[in-house]
């Protein structure tokens, strides 16, 4: 239940909250300033982060503190600190109202968790089409290095830290974390095969953590309140609260703040305005294009890691697509194949060749044409796929359709040789 309590939303309603000034006016810094006045061990500040069960906001939900001790303890290498912020999940756009209304937070979370892992760079790598982001956060990195929160000897304290913004190109694929890392190096954005995993082998062949935009902003509340009163605001194995977004047909889109396993029911119905017409609603894609589908009566189940994942989907990056009675989920099935196909990196055979037949063949369907093995041939793709690939795009593009084929079987069914879309016509 909703304490009311915000934590990156707190102060939005201040328009100068993105600058230096309107940030120290909330409090701002003041979680750096108590890590180097109260001489916060790097392993202080990572005991702190794992007791928030903190748990990555990036759509895979990995405890960030668990993340970072898997970094070699003794390495005469640069470690490195690279923050996602190539939001390109189709219905997320969270880690967006960070960048453009609360930058400092993500800086004073980089330079926190820096510290926390012994790295003296960190790359933000955004998103190319986020100019405002760009702008926001390269404007609040001057104006904090010109106040001696960046650089060589931060306030007096002999921590040295640089963070640098890179501005990406706007492929989907970047917001992987090998990726990332690849075209960070100046590489066309392709996934490395993993192991070794960047903790031992990431930037320049060094160890390096990323982390998302979100999972880093919260690290300054949990150093000034502890990382039990962050877990304890959230459920179980859950800490905190975090940033939900609704799109879709509900009546007011938007935003908000909210504690981890809060339901669907409560987002749509209380913050959302509910549905924007008097259609039921038929479903919702819990966070992100790549997450299987929920049937619109699924809505009082707890949204978080674990009971996302027993309802058969993943709860990704908490942004719910809405949908209601009336929409062919074999057209909106269609439409999120072509985004996999597209973004697809070529490098692997399953995501490359199978993404592509995924999309034919949901094209054909949604046309109300037969498929050569019904709809066993879509499972099969699928299977074909899932679990044979570099990176998680393959899996991304799979994992939906057979959600919708699971829930929506039926429908998709009654595509088959019916000359044209029993739903839309
Ligand atoms: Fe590229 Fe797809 Fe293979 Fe990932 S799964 S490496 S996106 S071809």
């Amino acid at each position: 239940m909703s304490t009311g309590l915000k934590i990156l939303t707190a102060h939005l309603e201040d328009p100068e909250l993105h600058t230096l000034a309107g940030y120290e006016r909330h409090g701002g810094y003041g979680a750096l300033r108590k890590t180097l006045r109260e001489g916060l061990t790097p392993e202080k500040v990572q005991e702190e982060v794992k007791a928030a069960n903190l748990r990555g906001r990036g759509g895979a939900g990995f405890p960030a503190g668990i993340k970072w001790g898997f970094l070699p303890k003794n390495t005469d290498k640069p470690i490195y600190l690279c923050i996602n912020a190539d939001e390109g999940e189709p219905g997320t756009f969270k880690d967006r109202l960070i960048m453009e209304r609360n930058p400092h937070a993500l800086i004073e979370g980089c330079l926190i968790a820096c510290h926390a892992i012994k790295a003296k760079v960190c790359y933000i790598y955004i998103r190319g089409e986020l100019l405002k982001c760009i702008k926001h956060v390269e404007r609040a990195i001057e104006e904090a290095r010109a106040k001696g929160l960046i650089g060589k000897n931060i306030l007096g304290s002999g921590l040295d830290c640089e963070i640098h913004v890179h501005p990406g190109a706007g492929a989907y694929i970047c917001g992987e974390e090998m990726s990332l890392i690849e075209s960070l190096e100046g590489k066309p954005g392709q996934p490395r095969n993993k192991p070794p995993f960047p903790a031992s082998v990431g930037l320049f062949n060094c160890p390096t953590i990323v982390n998302n935009v979100e999972t880093i902003a919260y690290v300054p509340w949990i150093i000034q309140n502890s990382g039990q009163a962050f877990a304890d605001l959230g459920s179980e194995k859950n800490g905190g609260l975090k940033i939900w977004g609704v799109s879709g047909h509900v009546k007011r889109p938007g935003l908000w703040e909210l504690p981890m396993g809060i339901t669907a029911r409560q987002l749509i119905e209380d913050y959302a305005g509910g549905m924007r017409g008097p259609k039921k609603m038929k479903g919702y894609i819990p966070g992100g294009s790549s997450c299987p589908p929920l049937l619109g009566t699924e809505i009082d189940i707890p949204l978080d890691f674990e009971n996302m994942k027993k309802a058969g989907t993943m709860l990704g990056t908490g942004c719910l697509t809405v949908f209601e009675e009336g929409v062919c989920t074999v057209r909106f099935a269609q439409r999120i194949a072509h985004f996999y196909e597209h973004e697809s990196c070529g490098q692997c055979t399953p995501c490359r060749e199978g993404t592509g037949w995924l999309y034919r063949n949901i094209k054909k369907l949604e046309h109300g044409e037969q498929l050569d093995g019904g709809l066993d041939l879509l499972e099969s793709i699928c299977n074909r796929i899932m679990g044979n690939t570099i990176c998680a795009l393959g899996d991304a593009a799979a994992m939906p359709i057979q959600g919708f084929l699971r829930r929506f079987g039926d429908e998709w069914a009654a595509h088959l040789g019916a000359g044209r879309c029993p739903i839309q016509g």
